[in-house]
C-alpha cells in the first residue's frame, strides 16, 4: 500500500532521471494543470472532511508559487526554499492539527504560507543557504555538480528525522502521503523552478495526496475503529470469495454484560480493543469484528485437528490474559497490558473468557447459511458452559 501512494512521485523521479526532455512533460499546459490538480485534491479533502490535508496543501501551493513566480534560480532564497518548506511540513507532521475552521486552526493554517512568503525578506533564508557544513564535507566530490546539494543534504537529514518519527508507531496512509509530499519537495531541489518538469512534480505530489486520501477512506470503510480489525463489510466480501476448503468461527465474550456492569462500559471497550490485538496476532486465520462483542475468524482450510488446535489456542490466549483494571490508565494493547501486570497495589487483575462456535463450509453453502451454522455452534458452546469451543464438521 505505501509504495502505491509514493508511486507518482517515484515514477516522476525515475522518468526525470532517465529522460529529462521527455515529450510527456510538454503534453499538458502549465502551470494551469498543476493548479487544477491542487484545487482538485483540495476539494476532495474538503468533501471527505479530511481537513488536515489543507495544512499540507497550503505549504505545497505557496512553495510552488514562490518557486515559479520569480526567477529564483541560483539565488540564496531558492537554495533555502525547499529546506524551509520541508521544515514546515515536518513541524506540521509532529504537532496536533486542530480543525482549520476554528480560530486556532485557521491561524495555524495560514502561518506556514505566511512564513514562507515572509522568509523572502528575512535574513533567515540567507543564513540557511549560507550554512557551509555540507558544502565543506562534500566540496571535493560535488563542486562541479549542477545539483543544489546544499538543500538536498539538509533535506535528507530532515526526511530521515521524519521517517524515524513515523516509524515509532505503524505509519498510516496519511504518513505515506506526507512522505510523498516531502519527496516532491526533494525533487524540487534538483529541478529548475517554473519548468514543465517542476509543474509535473506538483501534479505527482497531488496524486500522492489523492491516493493517501483514497486509502484513508478505505480504512474508514473497512476497519473497525475500536479494535482496528476489519469489520463486517470486509468479512462479507471475504465470505463471498471463500474457497471450497474453509471454515469460519463465531466468537463471543462470556458474560460481557455483567463485565460492563461491574467495571464500566469504558473498561469493556478496552477489553474489546485488547481482544482485537490478541486475535490479530494469531497466525493461520483472519479475524473480523462482527459487531458488539462478537468476532468472526476465517480459516483457509477445513482440517479438523488443525482447527481444534487453533480454536484452543485462541481460547487459552484470551482466558489466560491478565487484564489489569485501574481507575484511569487501562491497558491499551497486549504489550502494555503485560507490562502493567502487578505493578501497583490499587490495581486488580481479572480475566475474561470467550466461547467459540466453528463450522466447516459445506458445498454450495451461502455466506449467510454458513454464518447461521457458526452461530448455532456458538450457542452450543455457550450451553456447554462457556469458555470452550464447539466444532461442527
Ligand atoms: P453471554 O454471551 O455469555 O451469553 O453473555 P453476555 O452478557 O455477553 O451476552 P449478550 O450477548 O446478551 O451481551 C452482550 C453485551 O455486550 C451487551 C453489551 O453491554 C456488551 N457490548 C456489546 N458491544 C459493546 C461494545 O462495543 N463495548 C462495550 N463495552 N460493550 C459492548
Ligand atoms: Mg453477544
Ligand atoms: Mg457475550
Amino acid at each position: 500500500m505505501p509504495l502505491i501512494i509514493l508511486l507518482p512521485v517515484l515514477l516522476l523521479l525515475v522518468a526525470q532521471g532517465l529522460t529529462p526532455e521527455l515529450a510527456l512533460f510538454q503534453l499538458l499546459p502549465f502551470p494551469q494543470t498543476s493548479y487544477l490538480a491542487l484545487i482538485s485534491v483540495l476539494l476532495l479533502a474538503l468533501l471527505l472532511r479530511q481537513t488536515e490535508w489543507l495544512y499540507w496543501l497550503g505549504i505545497l501551493a505557496t512553495h510552488y508559487w514562490l518557486a515559479s513566480s520569480t526567477n529564483l534560480t541560483a539565488t540564496e532564497f531558492a537554495n533555502s526554499l525547499p529546506l524551509l518548506s520541508a521544515s514546515l511540513l515536518l513541524l506540521l507532521a509532529l504537532i496536533p492539527k486542530p480543525s482549520p475552521f476554528k480560530l486556532n486552526g485557521l491561524l495555524l493554517l495560514i502561518s506556514p504560507p505566511l512564513l514562507l512568503l515572509l522568509s523572502q525578506q528575512l535574513p533567515l533564508a540567507t543564513w540557511l543557504a549560507s550554512a557551509q557544513l555540507p558544502a565543506i564535507v562534500f566540496q571535493p566530490v560535488l563542486a562541479a555538480s549542477p545539483i543544489n546539494w546544499l538543500s538536498a543534504w539538509w533535506f535528507s537529514i530532515l526526511a530521515g528525522i521524519w521517517l524515524i518519527a513515523i516509524n515509532l508507531k505503524p505509519p498510516k496512509a496519511a504518513n505515506w502521503g506526507e512522505f510523498g509530499l516531502l519527496l516532491a519537495l526533494l525533487l524540487s531541489t534538483v529541478i529548475p523552478p517554473g519548468t514543465a518538469v517542476a509543474n509535473w512534480t506538483l501534479v505527482a505530489a497531488c496524486l500522492s495526496v489523492f491516493l493517501a486520501l483514497a486509502f484513508q477512506m478505505l480504512h474508514l470503510a473497512y476497519i473497525d475503529e475500536l479494535t482496528q480489525l476489519p469489520q463486517r463489510r470486509a468479512l462479507m466480501a471475504h465470505l463471498n470469495r471463500l474457497g471450497r476448503n474453509s471454515a469460519i468461527c463465531m466468537l463471543d465474550v462470556d458474560h460481557f454484560k455483567k463485565f460492563n456492569d461491574t467495571y464500566g462500559h469504558d473498561v469493556g471497550d478496552q477489553v474489546l480493543k485488547l481482544l482485537g490485538s490478541i486475535l490479530s496476532k494469531v497466525k493461520g486465520l483472519t479475524a473480523y469484528r462482527y459487531g458488539g462483542e462478537e468476532f468472526t475468524l476465517v480459516f483457509g482450510h477445513n482440517k479438523k485437528a488443525l482447527l481444534e488446535e487453533k480454536l484452543e489456542e485462541v481460547r487459552l490466549a484470551v482466558a489466560e490474559y491478565p487484564l489489569v483494571i485501574r481507575n484511569d490508565n487501562r491497558p491499551k494493547d497486549s504489550s502494555s497490558g503485560k507490562k502493567a501486570r502487578g505493578s501497583s497495589g490499587a490495581e486488580k487483575t481479572v480475566n475474561v473468557t470467550i466461547s467459540l462456535g466453528c463450522c466447516v463450509k459445506q458445498k454450495g453453502e451461502t455466506p449467510m447459511q454458513l454464518l447461521k451454522r457458526a452461530d448455532e455452534a456458538l450457542y452450543a458452546a455457550k450451553k456447554a458452559g462457556r469458555n470452550t469451543f464447539v466444532l461442527k464438521i
